[in-house]
C-alpha cells in the first residue's frame, strides 16, 4: 500500500502533516488528510478519531485508537511522527508568527547547529537571534559584514590595500553555519546563521 503522495505546498511553507488512522492502515485502508500543523495546534482536541475517519470518508470502528502522521511536510525532520509531536512542531510555528521565516528555521536546524527548548523542539528565540538573512552567497554576507564592522576610513592607504579579506571570511566563518535555502522555499542562495 503506498501512502498518500505529498501535494506540493506551492502556496504555503507551514508544517502539515498527513495524520491518519493506525489500525485502518495496518487493514490495508488509507483513512486520513493532510492538515496544517498549526491548526493541530491550535485545537489538538479536534483532531480526534471520529474527525480524521470523517475527512477520510470512513467510518471508525472499534478497533480505532490510535492516529499516526504517516508523512509530513514542511518539516526539518524525516518521516513519521505521532500527533503530539506534529503539536509541538505546529506550536514553534505559531510562535514564529511568520510564515516567511519558517524555511529559514527548518534550514537552521538542518545545519544542526541549533539549540532546543524543554520540548526537544527549535528554540524560536535562539532561531530569531542566530538568524542573520538570507543572501546570494556566503561571500556576499561576509563582506558585507566587514563594510559594517571594520571601519578603514582611518586606515593608511597600504593597510588599506594589503588587508586580508580572503584570510578574514574564513575566520568569520567558524562562527557561522550556511545553508542552501533552495530545498526549503525554492529560492536561490543561502541562510546564515550565527553560531551558538
Ligand atoms: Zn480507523
Amino acid at each position: 500500500m503506498s501512502l498518500p503522495t505529498t501535494t506540493p505546498s506551492i502556496h504555503t511553507h507551514a508544517p502539515r502533516v498527513w495524520a491518519g488512522c493506525l489500525h485502518c492502515y495496518n487493514s490495508g485502508r488509507l483513512v486520513g488528510a493532510w492538515y496544517d500543523a498549526a491548526d493541530i495546534a491550535d485545537a489538538p482536541h479536534v483532531f480526534d478519531v471520529e474527525r480524521i475517519h470523517r475527512d477520510g470518508g470512513y467510518l471508525s470502528t472499534p478497533e480505532c485508537e490510535e492516529l499516526w502522521c504517516f508523512d509530513i511536510d514542511n518539516m526539518p525532520t524525516s518521516g513519521e511522527m505521532d500527533l503530539l509531536e506534529a503539536t509541538r512542531w505546529g506550536e514553534v510555528y505559531i510562535e514564529l508568527d511568520a510564515e516567511h521565516l519558517w524555511p529559514a528555521l527548518c534550514a537552521w536546524v538542518t545545519t544542526g547547529m541549533y539549540t532546543e527548548d524543554s520540548h526537544g523542539t527549535p528554540c524560536v528565540s535562539d532561531f530569531m537571534e542566530a538568524y542573520s538573512g538570507h543572501w546570494d552567497t556566503w561571500e556576499d554576507f561576509a563582506y558585507d559584514l566587514i563594510d559594517q564592522t571594520i571601519d578603514m576610513s582611518g586606515w593608511d592607504e597600504l593597510a588599506q590595500r594589503y588587508f586580508d579579506y580572503a584570510g578574514f571570511v574564513r575566520d568569520l566563518k567558524h562562527d557561522f553555519s550556511v545553508e542552501g535555502s533552495e530545498r526549503f522555499s525554492g529560492e536561490f542562495g543561502v541562510y546564515i546563521f550565527r553560531n551558538y
